[in-house]
């Protein structure tokens, strides 16, 4: 059985069914598309279905030891590379495991246990930003080995545009192994980047794209989990098809629309008291939590591409922050010559800033009058956004 918790892609996956039953299935594919749309997820149970001993209707059965070897990253013929750190790897002839000291180590395996039950938990070993050259040699020694009983041979690659860098050193090592593989060897390159993928790997992979999930699938996923419809819209809007971002919004979801209170609260008034407090929300989260700091700048650039949308449409159609359409609206014609575009621009722009170091508190400001300035209308008066009502 495939992981319940993953949204198949019919059509994907059945493409690969057909290869793989007519014996075409190329030996090299890269599975690429944004964050959260489930292509690690496939790639390991298209890597359990190759070995599967009691196949069901053209799944993995998800129970034989071979299945379940697969899916905790134990099979013997099921090599997984990602970035790792550099630890105590001195030259590119040192094995893997210097990679590892023992608290990243224990770390890392639990990352493996969390991936294992769910598809769409992100491996992230602490330290890394390279996949090594270290892995591909041990990888290459790997291959020119035999199976045993004959089993496929699967080299799963996550982040796989991390061959490429900092340096392409290990995609160049990589490139010959690509290019003739051994019978019944599949590598599966995973990449939510996948321009940065070098040309010569792109070419001696077949490309399979995983479009982000439909809002339709997430919000209804949402409500099954306990989400009320109009906080699953919004969050399942708000997470632009990526599934994770979903599931972590919908988790913390009052939370995030308060900070997103207090954030264009800021925006549109002139109390410098408020403008700290949308200082000091913003520096606690960067130090505390900086995915939630990340997602906040997000609802808030999302928000003011709301107000550009229905100020040039004058339709609610696409508007992702429905619950707060009263307020839209208002804002629309309080500040009908507002520049809303250079406002997210602002925003994007500090966020930039921010986490390359900038000094959050005097970008903040930096940003608030930025925005005050393109908002045109002149504020008088701090917009109360008294009738917020946090999803
Ligand atoms: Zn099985």
């Amino acid at each position: 059985m495939i992981n319940p918790d993953l949204i198949i892609n019919k059509k994907n996956w059945s493409r690969l069914i057909r290869s793989w039953k007519n014996n075409k299935l190329a030996h090299a594919l890269l599975f690429h598309g944004p964050d959260g749309s489930g292509k690690e997820g496939h790639a390991v149970e298209l890597a359990a279905l190759l070995n599967c001993t009691a196949l069901r209707d053209e799944e993995p059965c998800g129970s034989c030891p071979s299945c379940k070897q697969t899916k905790s990253f134990q099979h013997g013929s099921v090599k997984l590379i990602l970035p790792l750190p550099r630890g105590k790897i001195k030259s590119s002839g040192d094995p893997v495991t210097n990679a590892f000291s023992e608290s990243v180590l224990k770390e890392y395996l639990d990352m493996l246990k969390e991936k294992e039950a769910d598809p769409y938990y992100s491996i992230r070993v602490p330290g890394a930003n390279t996949i090594l050259i270290n892995s591909i040699r041990e990888l290459k020694h790997d291959v020119s080995l035999s199976t045993v009983n004959n089993e496929w041979r699967v080299i799963l690659i996550f982040q796989a545009e991390k061959l490429c860098f900092p340096r392409a050193e290990a995609a160049h090592a990589l490139l010959k192994v690509l290019e003739e593989p051994p019978e019944q060897t599949l590598f599966i390159l995973v990449s939510s980047k996948s321009r940065a993928i070098l040309d010569t790997i792109h070419s001696r992979c077949q490309s399979i794209y995983f479009p982000p999930i439909s809002t339709e699938i997430l919000q209804e996923q949402l409500q099954h989990s306990g989400a009320d419809s109009v906080q699953a819209l919004v969050m399942a809007r708000i997470s632009g098809g990526n599934v994770r971002l979903s599931r972590e919004l919908i988790q913390n979801s009052t939370d995030l629309m308060e900070k997103l209170y207090i954030f264009l609260n800021a925006c549109f008034s002139i109390d410098p008291s408020i403008w700290n407090k949308c200082i000091d929300t913003t520096a606690r989260l960067k130090t505390k939590n900086i995915r939630q700091m990340e997602q906040l700048f997000r609802c808030a650039v999302l928000f003011f591409r709301d107000l550009l949308y229905y100020t040039a449409t004058d339709t609610d159609d696409e508007i992702i922050f429905k619950n707060q359409i009263n307020k839209i609206d208002k804002l629309s014609k309080t500040y009908s010559n507002a520049d809303w575009h250079s406002c997210i621009q602002h925003i994007e722009n500090t966020q930039n800033y921010i986490s390359r170091n900038g000094y959050l508190p005097l970008q903040m400001i930096c940003m608030i009058l930025d925005i005050q300035k393109s908002i045109k209308g002149e504020i008088y008066e701090p917009f109360k956004l008294s009738d917020w009502t946090p999803v």
